[in-house]
This record gives C-alpha cells, sequence and structure tokens, in this order.
C-alpha cells in the first residue's frame, strides 16, 4: 500500500474540536449547576411518584391493546409542568436553562425510556421550530403552551420527517435528492397546500402542533424545503395508524396523513422565500438547521442511552446484592464487581460525551443566547409580566430578522460543524453503551434477567430503538466522518453518490 500520494491535511485535531466542555466552565454562568440540581430534584420526585409506580402497567396495557394512549400519563406531566419547564421566561415558560434538560431525562429515562420520551419528544418538536428562529411562532407556540397547561389542557409539539419510503434520507441533505421524498407542499396565495404522509412520528396521536418538513420540489428536496406549523384540528389532517412496536412501547409512533391541507402563510415556520434573505443559499440553510436540531436532539438521544445503560446498571446491581448462590453473597464475588464496575463505566463515559455535546450547544448551538451571561442573568432578574406585555415586539418582522442575522448569518461553518458532530458522538456513545449494559447485565443475571418481572428485557427493548432513530447509528458515524475527519482528508467524499 502506497499512502506517499494520499492527501492529508493537519492530522491532530483543532483543540476547539477536542473539548467544548473546557471552555463552557469558563463562559457558562454559574447560575446553571443550582437549576441543574433542581431539574434533578424535580425529576426524581415525578420518577419516583408517577413513572415507576405505573411504568409496567403503561407497557402492558400497550401490549394488550396497541391502539391504547396513554393520554392519563401526559395529564400527569402536564399538571407537574413538565411540558413548559425548558421554555425560555421570555415566551412565558419556567425558563429552566437547555443546559439541564439532560439531566432530566436521564433520571426519567433510567426508569422508563417510553415514558421519558413521552416527555422528552415534545422538546423534539419545539426545538425544531427554535431552529427555524421564526420569533412569531416560536413566541406563540410558547404562550399557548404555557396558557394550555395552566387550565389543565395539553399542548404538546411532535417533529415530521420521516416518509413511507424516506427515513435517513429525510434527514441528510446530501441524500435527499436521491431519496423518495414525496410530501409536497403546493405555494398557492396566502399559504401551502400540503399532500403527502409522515410515518413513526412519536407522539404523533398526541400532539396539538405538528412541525413538517415538506418540499415544493420533491425531487431537489435538498433546496426545497418548507417548514410548516401544522394544527391537528387543520381541515385535510388526520391521524393514520399507531405502529405496534416491541420497545417504548408507550411512546407512540404515528402515521400523519395530508390531503391538500391549507397551511397559511403565517404557519410557515421558514421556506425558500424567508432563506432568500439569507447569506446561505437554501440548501446550506437547511444542513445548518438540521445540525441545530440533530446537535441538540442527537445529545438528548444519547443522554436516553445513558438512562438506559443506567437502568440496566441499576437492575444488575439489585440483582446481585439481593442473590446468594452457594452460600456466598453475588456482589461479594470478584467477577460480578468487575461487571458492575465495567457497567459503571459506560455510563459515565456515555454521560461525559453527552455533556460534551451539550456543551458544543451552549457555546455554538441552539441555546447559545440563552446561555450568554449577561442575558441569562437579564432574563433571571426581570419579571415574567415585563415580557409578557413586551411580547407583541417578537411579531416584528424585525425581530425574526434580528435573530436570524445572529444565529443563522452570524453562525460560522466550523461551529455548524462541532454542534453537529458531537451530537453524533453523543448518540452513539450513549445508545452502544446502553445496548452494551445491557448484554452485561443478561450475563450477570441469567436466566433471571428475561423474567419480565426483572425489568431488564423490558429496558432491552426500549434501548434498541435508540440505535435507531434521530439518525441510525451507522450514520451518525459517517456523520463524524464529514464534521472532524473529512478535514484531513480534503479529496475524501462522504454520503458520496457512488455509495448510494
Ligand atoms: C420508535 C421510533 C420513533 C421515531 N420517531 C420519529 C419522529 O418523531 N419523527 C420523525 O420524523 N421520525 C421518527 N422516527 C423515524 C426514524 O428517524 C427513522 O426510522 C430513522 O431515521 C431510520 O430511517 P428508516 O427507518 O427509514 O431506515 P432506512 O433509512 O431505510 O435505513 C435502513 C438501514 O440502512 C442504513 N442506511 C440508510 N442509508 C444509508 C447510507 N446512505 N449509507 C449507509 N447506510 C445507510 C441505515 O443505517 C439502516 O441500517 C422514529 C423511528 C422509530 C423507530
Amino acid at each position: 500500500m502506497d499512502i506517499s500520494n494520499a492527501v492529508f491535511h493537519g492530522l491532530k485535531p483543532e483543540f476547539d474540536d477536542i473539548t467544548s466542555a473546557f471552555r463552557a466552565t469558563v463562559n457558562q454562568p454559574s447560575g446553571i449547576v443550582n437549576e441543574a440540581r433542581e431539574v434533578v430534584k424535580i425529576a426524581r420526585a415525578f420518577t419516583e411518584e408517577v413513572i415507576r409506580p405505573s411504568m409496567g402497567l403503561l407497557d402492558a396495557a400497550v401490549t394488550d391493546d396497541p391502539q391504547y394512549l396513554p393520554w392519563d400519563f401526559v395529564k400527569k406531566a402536564n399538571e407537574w409542568g413538565l411540558y413548559s419547564m425548558f421554555i425560555p421566561k421570555i415566551f412565558g415558560g419556567k425558563g429552566y436553562n437547555f443546559s439541564c434538560v439532560n439531566f432530566f431525562i436521564e433520571e426519567l429515562g433510567s426508569a422508563c425510556l417510553a415514558m421519558a420520551n413521552l416527555v422528552g419528544v415534545h422538546y423534539l418538536g419545539y426545538g425544531l421550530l427554535i431552529s427555524s428562529w421564526n420569533l412569531r411562532l416560536i413566541n406563540r407556540i410558547s404562550r399557548e403552551i404555557v396558557k394550555k397547561e395552566k387550565k389543565g389542557e395539553l399542548c404538546l409539539v411532535s417533529l415530521a420527517m420521516t416518509e413511507p419510503d424516506a427515513g435517513t434520507d429525510s434527514q441528510n441533505v446530501e441524500l435527499m435528492n436521491t431519496g423518495n421524498l414525496r410530501c409536497f407542499a403546493k405555494k398557492v396565495p396566502g399559504g401551502y397546500f400540503l399532500t403527502g404522509t409522515k410515518i413513526f412520528i412519536s407522539n404523533g396521536h398526541l400532539s396539538t402542533w405538528h412541525v413538517v418538513h415538506a418540499y415544493t420540489d420533491p425531487e431537489k428536496a435538498s433546496e426545497n424545503t418548507v417548514m410548516l406549523l401544522v394544527n391537528s384540528g387543520f381541515d385535510g389532517f388526520s391521524l393514520g395508524k399507531k405502529e405496534n412496536k416491541m420497545g417504548q412501547k408507550g411512546c407512540p409512533a404515528s402515521e400523519l396523513i395530508f390531503k391538500d391541507c391549507f397551511i397559511p402563510d403565517d404557519h410557515v415556520c421558514i421556506d425558500n422565500v424567508q432563506i432568500q434573505k439569507l447569506k446561505r443559499s437554501p440548501e446550506k440553510t437547511n444542513e445548518q438547521i438540521f445540525a441545530y436540531i440533530w446537535g441538540a436532539s442527537r445529545a438528548s438521544v444519547g443522554t436516553f442511552g445513558v438512562a438506559g445503560a443506567r437502568g440496566a446498571y441499576e437492575t444488575a446491581l439489585k440483582f446481585a446484592a439481593a442473590t446468594t448462590i452457594n452460600n456466598s453473597k453475588l456482589i461479594n464475588q470478584e467477577w460480578c464487581q468487575s461487571l458492575l464496575a465495567r457497567m459503571y463505566s459506560n455510563v459515565a463515559v456515555a454521560r461525559t460525551a453527552c455533556y460534551e455535546a451539550t456543551q458544543a450547544n451552549a457555546q455554538h448551538g441552539l441555546w447559545k443566547l440563552m446561555n450568554h451571561k449577561i442575558m441569562y442573568y437579564t432574563v433571571r432578574l426581570t419579571p415574567g409580566w415585563v415580557f409578557k406585555t413586551f411580547s407583541g415586539l417578537f411579531n416584528l418582522p424585525l425581530a425574526t430578522t434580528l435573530i436570524r442575522k445572529i444565529n443563522l448569518d452570524r453562525q460560522e461553518d466550523h461551529e455548524i460543524g462541532r454542534v453537529d458532530g458531537w451530537g453524533s458522538i453523543a448518540k452513539i456513545t450513549g445508545t452502544d453503551a446502553a445496548m452494551e449494559n445491557c448484554r452485561l447485565a443478561m450475563e450477570l443475571m441469567g436466566q433471571a434477567g428475561v423474567r419480565t418481572d426483572s425489568g431488564l428485557e423490558k429496558i432491552i427493548r426500549d434501548v434498541r430503538l435508540l440505535q435507531i432513530y434521530e439518525g441510525t447509528n451507522e450514520i451518525n458515524r459517517l456523520n463524524v466522518f464529514k464534521r472532524f475527519i473529512q478535514k484531513s482528508c480534503p479529496e475524501s467524499e462522504v454520503f458520496s453518490k457512488t455509495n448510494v
């Protein structure tokens, strides 16, 4: 093999690619640490009071009746205020910092991933809405969620990209034009007519709002994407089947059907008319929006992985502590201690990877502005009524223009890459750790592990899905190549047409 002809560009990683958390310790407002403690306290109380007593029952209820919907659980979560917890205070929410969201979902998910998802997916949909940086719509939907929550009514948000013939292909600009995307948005005076089907949409049956990706030209989808905000009551919208899944049964994966569904212009989060005012091309802007949402949400799916890994570890630990073999406690056997130590380390390493990704978002991604010290303390010290009084300012087109200048035009390519790349690393590390810990727990528990009452078999079913959604782990590995490795070998191609 002759490597002398290969072109390399600095094989060593750039310092800023190595760590985000290191720099974040200087930049981050210290108040966030106390917020994280509070968030974990709330999550632990909710887990003990609501999740643990009902998680087995929900799994069994959906096994008995695959069409069962967990209304009781989401209403409880709503009563606890979980759906407005991470909505910024300037938009009327409780305003817990987004950097704390992963501490929160780790607690919920270590007991039950399906129930954790029933809360987490709402922030996935909401996060995609934020990624459009359409301040008028972000403010409107945020305030609706909060208002309804106060009245005891639900207002959840879902994210809808996947289609019957395009999963991976709907989530990467490089693959969109060769994929089979069909959701068609036809521009007409006053809005768009939307026709097509989305599948596997988490919380679809439970959500009031759906943030939907559609295409004005599906053959060239990467440069003709429209992000639309669809209400479940709109004419032309209907719910299709609910998937009968093996894992995360409690969290519905839904089919959304649009037939000439009219979406008025004031429900367009972003389209090419708006993108024309930005610095980057439509395709580059779409890629940037994907990086915003995946950077954040893959860090969270990685954290679901941490939660699953922790659940498997805790189940194995309890078993080891309670089991005696030949008059000797299992937990005192060195092989058992060694297995538990491997599992504990897997959790710790995966959590660290997710924390790096969280901090990459805090430095350059979705919650960069909210983590700016001046912004953070100004928002914390200002009473909520002030924001409510002046919230009409968010309706001014100038407000959206300004925020897009800051978050889209001024975000640099290397920042986009770092946020997106770390999201993938977190997702792969967390979800693979979860599968590995399930395997180790099975090794430790033997036959007892496959019994339903052990809790482990449910964790295994739940964890497997984490390697699939938000980009399969295979795709996320390619994304790590694209974001961190490719620049060392500028002649290399990733997601190249020769591989499709
Ligand atoms: C429980 C659940 C919940 C979900 N929730 C949502 C949701 O809320 N919203 C939403 O929009 N979607 C959701 N999804 C869809 C999910 O994001 C997709 O399933 C995922 O992106 C994979 O797409 P696919 O299933 O069509 O598989 P495919 O894209 O068909 O992939 C099949 C296999 O081929 C591999 N592959 C595909 N393309 C390439 C390539 N170019 N190079 C190398 N390998 C490749 C993949 O890694 C995979 O192993 C959910 C899915 C599940 C299972």
